[in-house]
């Protein structure tokens, strides 16, 4: 019988080291050496020559964060968008197009339109929410798929499986960030994507508290190309963040689960508001994409979207009235947070285009964190009175 997840993310690249000498650690050590030792100039390493290239600490995460989402092989970075980097410059070149999710993450945007554009990369964007409007951008330099699924901040859903056939169809490589709900929820390899991507500074680390991006995925040939590029181009996560990280994916289970218990219940009492213009959480039967996320996840995960009434300045009057949600960018993390989209996350996006897309001044983005329900869904009521 395969062994469970939560199994797998205690145990898994931190087996007790008996070897003569070993301590035996059940938590794997923090190796800070950048360098490691030989007995001889020609004799073997243990394995480790210098940390860039590779860390035991690094390794134990690497192998938990693979076995984490069933796939052979996982790399860690410093950051999510410096393995999404990695991953561009590994199974791209000049001349090559990209169709991307036209709601991706805003840095991820950046990345393609701002900084690989200048390397002759074109990007095109497209609501993935309709599989057929990638194929329609398929051009004959068309290398790569990049979506997200749920999206950010509006919460759409991208039907993988059929994205996935698409992209086998015309021979191009499907990348899901799976930040949103973690390999707890969503197995985008079993779903026919070639690679995932974190940011492991959300739900896996999950407290706020190191900053990090993980790749993981089956396929040998690329695998081979983006760990000679972790290492080559040098974006390694630091073996300090490796233990947080590791730390923090032990619990991954557990806390995905109340995350999602009380962004459901949030959901549930706003839908209920006579405040509130609309909900947006796919775990809402009336959400418009639930039942191809019910199809393809295990859960909904622990973030939602909602529009209030009224105007930019009773939004942030909103906020300001919350005692338990600290108005903060970023999510995944233990303590919830509320924003504002309009003006922070994608303050960057021009307002015409912000506007045409639904991401109004008044809609709020919360990340649910893992505090008692009642007490969170009582913050909730006061301050909406
Ligand atoms: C935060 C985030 C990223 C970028 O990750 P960093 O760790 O901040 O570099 C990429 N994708 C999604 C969906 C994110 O939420």
């Amino acid at each position: 019988m395969a062994i469970g997840f939560s199994t797998r993310a205690i145990h898994n690249g931190e087996e007790p080291d008996f070897r003569a000498g070993a301590s035996g650690d059940v938590a794997v050590p923090i190796h800070l050496s950048t360098t490691f030792a030989r007995l001889k100039a020609g004799s073997p390493t243990a394995g480790y020559e210098y940390t860039r290239s590779l860390n035991p600490t690094r390794k134990a995460l690497e192998e938990k964060l693979a076995s984490l989402d069933g796939a052979k092989y996982g790399l860690a970075f410093s950051s999510g968008l410096a393995a999404a980097s990695t991953i561009i410059i590994s199974l791209l070149k000049a001349g090559d197009h990209v169709i991307g999710f036209d709601d991706l993450y805003g840095g991820t945007r950046r990345l393609l339109s701002n900084v690989f554009v200048n390397f002759n990369i074109s990007v095109s964007y497209v609501d993935a929410t309709v599989p057929e409007n990638i194929e329609k951008a398929v051009k004959p330099e068309s290398k790569l798929i990049w979506i997200e699924s749920p999206t950010n901040p509006l919460l759409k859903i991208a039907d993988i499986r059929a994205i996935a056939k698409i992209a086998k169809k015309h021979g191009l490589i499907l990348v899901v960030d799976n930040t949103f709900l973690s390999p707890y929820f969503q197995k985008p390899l079993d779903l026919g994507a070639d690679v995932v991507v974190y940011s492991t500074t959300k739900y896996i680390g999950g407290h706020s508290d190191a900053l990090g991006g993980s790749v993981v995925l089956n396929n040998e040939e690329y695998y081979k190309k983006i760990a000679y590029n972790q290492n080559a181009v040098g974006a390694v996560l630091s073996p300090f963040d490796s233990y947080l990280t590791l730390r923090g994916a032990k619990t991954l289970a557990v806390r995905m689960e109340q995350h999602q218990k009380n962004a459901l219940a949030l959901a549930e009492f706003l839908q209920k508001s006579p405040k509130i213009k609309r909900v947006l959480y796919p775990g809402l039967k009336n959400h418009p994409h639930h039942d191809i996320a019910a199809s393809q996840t295990t859960g909904f995960g622990g973030v939602l979207s909602f529009e209030l009434e009224g105007t930019l300045a009773d939004a942030e009057n909103f906020l300001s009235k919350l005692k338990l949600f600290s108005t903060a960018e970023s999510l995944g993390g233990v303590e919830s947070l509320a924003e504002i989209p309009a003006i922070m996350t994608h303050a960057s996006v021009p307002k015409e285009v912000r506007e045409k897309n639904g991401i109004s001044d008044t809609l709020i983005r919360i990340s649910a964190g893992i505090e008692n329900t009642e007490d969170l869904i009582e913050d909730f009521r006061k301050a909406l009175e």
